[in-house]
């Protein structure tokens, strides 16, 4: 059967990632099981996205209850929990701003890219359009999306791309590369794949002052570090900043695909400007909203914050005991990462914590990284770093 699904695989499927052939066939929170029975402990939460753990009750239900009568009827109509995602997206956010949706993280980003260069073409005497990004950032796939990416190795092929970014070695190279044409800044607050590497808090904050007093727009792709990822609804409301456009994807749907551009500068898209086909549909928003349900109560209930504490203490319990291995610990909430000597002690280590049963990812900088279910039960958390640590011994 495995055997059959590797060759199947390999006919028939595009060969753009460096697949593993483990067949993976249920779950249930933060624990997967193969179609051998074997069980794992999953800390990559689907990179991100299953942000309320595999095979949610609620989410489940929600989705059932909602394709059961309508699935989609498309955005030429109303529909109903698009608005109430959207009010909910907007109210615990705490920003007075309007939601577009889209269906993931590339397609968020080109939304708020289509609203700052119109923006810049609307707002000011001269026409701008160059957007600053930063060194190793990640924005997407798409042909503008990856152009947005700062990381040459992305940009070999798939040219000409379009023009007007350009690239910043760190956040205090930023306001020396504005010039009259710059309309907009775009920046991870803390950088999933370049690394898990979050931005300093009081260099954002004066970030985002000089931005505003100069017209420029902050676009904050919360793509990764969204929807509780990283403490509070928003990684923004950590930093305390009021960016102009953000994004989210990643954990919004808790596994249905589905992404949303927000923005305090309402008037800027009109009719005919901007338009997806499924783009928040019944089911995507449907599956949202339940699961904002359910992160904002485990929030309000100090559930969350205790389980950020308990993940933390064991994870700075395995980089104390294993400074031979990493050099340092990065992130915050449940996103961290542990950077590691060199690439070649990374994989081995992604290899061995496989082999024990537990999912690991890497990232940009050499990282470990760890982007578990934000419902991760204690027993999970505690069998995880076990076999992690038997990972590490085994190397
Ligand atoms: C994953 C990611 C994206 C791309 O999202 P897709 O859904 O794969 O298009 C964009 N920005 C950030 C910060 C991400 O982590």
């Amino acid at each position: 059967m495995k055997n059959n699904l590797q060759e199947l695989d390999k006919k028939y499927i595009i060969p753009t990632y460096g697949r593993n052939y483990t067949n993976f066939v249920s779950g249930k929170n933060a624990t997967l099981k193969d179609d051998k029975g074997n069980d794992y402990i999953d800390f990559t939460s689907g990179i991100g996205v299953v942000s309320v753990g595999h095979a949610n009750d609620k989410v489940s239900k929600a989705i059932c209850d909602q394709v059961s009568s309508i699935t989609h009827i498309s955005n030429l109509y109303v529909i109903e929990p698009q608005a109430k995602c959207a009010q909910r997206i907007v109210s615990l956010s705490g920003y007075d701003m309007q939601c577009f949706f889209a269906n993931s993280g590339a397609e968020s980003n080109e939304g708020a890219i289509k609203i700052a260069r119109k923006y810049g073409e609307i707002e000011g005497e001269t026409k701008r359009y160059k957007i600053i990004t930063l060194d190793q950032s990640f924005h997407g796939r798409t042909i503008t999306a990856l152009k947005a990416t700062g990381q040459e190795v992305m940009h070999n092929y798939f040219g000409p791309f379009p023009d007007g970014f350009t690239y910043a070695s760190d956040i205090d190279a930023i306001e020396g590369m504005i010039d009259d044409h710059t309309v907009a800044v775009m920046i991870e607050l803390v950088q999933g794949e370049g690394g898990v590497q979050p931005l300093d808090k009081t260099k954002v904050q004066a970030l985002s002052k000089m931005l505003k007093s100069r017209d420029i727009l902050l676009i904050v792709d919360e793509v990764q570090t969204g929807v509780y990822r990283t403490g509070e609804f928003l990684a923004s409301n950590v930093y305390e900043i009021t960016p102009d456009i953000i994004t989210l994807a990643k954990g919004l749907g808790g596994g249905v695909p589905i992404g949303v551009v927000m923005t305090s500068k309402k008037e800027v898209l009109t009719p005919g400007d901007h338009g997806s086909t499924f783009g928040g549909n019944y089911l995507s928003t449907a599956a949202s909203n339940t699961v904002m349900d359910i992160l904002s109560e485990l929030k309000d209930s100090g559930e969350l914050d205790r389980t950020f504490i308990k993940f933390e203490a064991k994870l700075e319990e395995v980089f104390s005991n294993n400074r031979n291995l990493f050099t340092s610990s990065v992130g915050f909430g449940l996103m961290r990462g542990l950077r590691v000597k060199n690439a070649e002690t990374l994989a081995n280590i992604i290899k061995a914590t496989h082999d024990k049963g537990l999912l690991m990812l890497k990232a940009g900088r050499n990282t470990l990284r760890f982007l578990p279910p934000l419902t991760i039960s204690d027993e999970e958390i505690i069998e995880g770093f076990k076999r992690l640590d038997e990972a590490l011994s085994s190397l």
